[in-house]
């Protein structure tokens, strides 16, 4: 090989690199042009058996309720309001709308009533509050809210819960406030069926043959100054029994948030207590090295069974993840990338 084919080979080489650096500089710069995500939110209205033979104008009842609460929350955070409220705004308004078993829709305890459970916890400063068995208070995640901020506790029950809203101005109504047909008829067929359920049905049997779907709302969310937060509001479970307690006011079960995540749950609540599952997932993102969504798919795969439950979730950096080993959830999320979607079934 001469000198000049020596230099020739150099050169081609050169112009290869050079090309291949230029090419690389030109992608990386595309990628960081991608705008980072400022503010996130992530929504349900509860996981289970959803039948697509659901008749279209209900099936649209649905969308339109979880867009207007998808709505909500993006009105919040967009004008820089916090996560905290983003959370609180869009429960409530689930909480208002009868299609959801939270507030006004909560389903029948045994004893023909309604008991409801809610909860908030704020993931910058760690500060929780939680009510359960509440049966007076129309919104019971405000009652929560007023709970962390003016409370020397976290957590108030039952008459103590109505005791503690009577030093406070959340609005208050009736327990047949929250009436509707679907919940009556869902509790009166519980009722007919609890008698031809073996004593060795389990409570996802009872469950599942009584009404198919569970129906707590929940939303998480990140604002623009990086701080998380979750909410979570449920009547519990059809037929429940006297004072029972389900995973979703007690932190870390159903409502967590800390500077990692924010995650609420829906689903089978005894399941998910017994995971600690919320916070189950903020800890394998912080100390396992899962992603937001990996997590999420640890604690639906491996340590819950199918048909359990369902977690939406969002991380510092606004990641999301909304899934469920239930056939369906009802979701809805939105960032400030204008990246949104509301769903029902898996692949829609
Ligand atoms: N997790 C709730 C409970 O067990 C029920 C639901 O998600 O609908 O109280």
């Amino acid at each position: 090989m001469n000198f000049t084919t020596t230099f020739r080979h150099l050169l081609i080489a050169f112009l290869v690199l050079s090309l291949l650096y230029f090419t690389g500089c030109t992608q990386s710069a595309e990628t960081s042009e991608e705008p980072a995500i400022e503010w996130a939110l992530a929504l349900h209205g509860g996981a289970g058996t959803i039948s697509k033979d659901l008749p279209d104008s209900i099936r649209q009842q649905y969308y339109d309720g979880l867009e207007r609460a998808v709505r909500t929350g993006e009105l919040v955070l967009r004008d820089g309001g916090s996560a905290l409220d983003a959370v609180e705004q869009v429960v409530r308004n689930l909480e208002n709308n009868p299609l959801f078993n939270a507030g006004k829709g909560a389903v029948f305890t045994a004893e023909g009533t309604h008991e409801l459970d809610a909860a908030i916890m704020d993931g910058s400063t760690l500060e929780a509050g939680a009510i359960t068995g509440v049966t007076t208070v129309k919104n019971p995640i405000s009652l929560a809210r007023n709970v962390m901020e003016e409370s020397r506790h976290i957590f108030f029950s039952g008459q103590g819960a109505e005791s503690y809203a009577d030093q406070t101005d959340v609005e208050r109504v009736e327990n047949d406030y929250f009436f509707t047909q679907n919940r009556y008829e869902a509790w009166q067929r519980a009722q007919g069926q609890s008698s031809n359920l073996s004593p060795e049905s389990s409570p996802l049997d009872r469950e599942w043959l009584i009404d198919k779907k569970f129906g707590t709302v929940g939303a998480v969310a990140l604002d623009a100054d990086g701080n998380l937060a979750a909410a979570t509001s449920t009547g519990g479970m059809t037929n429940k029994q006297f004072g029972r307690v389900g995973d979703v006011p007690i932190i870390g079960s159903g409502t967590y948030a800390n500077h990692i995540a924010a995650v609420s749950a829906t689903g089978w609540g005894e399941k998910i207590m017994q995971q600690v599952s919320a916070n189950t997932i903020a800890n394998l993102v912080e100390f396992g090295g899962y992603s937001l969504e990996g997590a999420v798919d640890y604690l639906l795969n491996e340590r819950l069974q199918p048909d359990e439950a369902g977690f939406i979730a969002v991380d510092s950096v606004g990641n999301i993840a909304m899934k469920m080993n239930t056939p369906g959830m009802f979701r809805g999320s939105i960032n400030s990338n204008g990246e949104q979607e509301v769903m029902i079934w898996e692949n829609e």
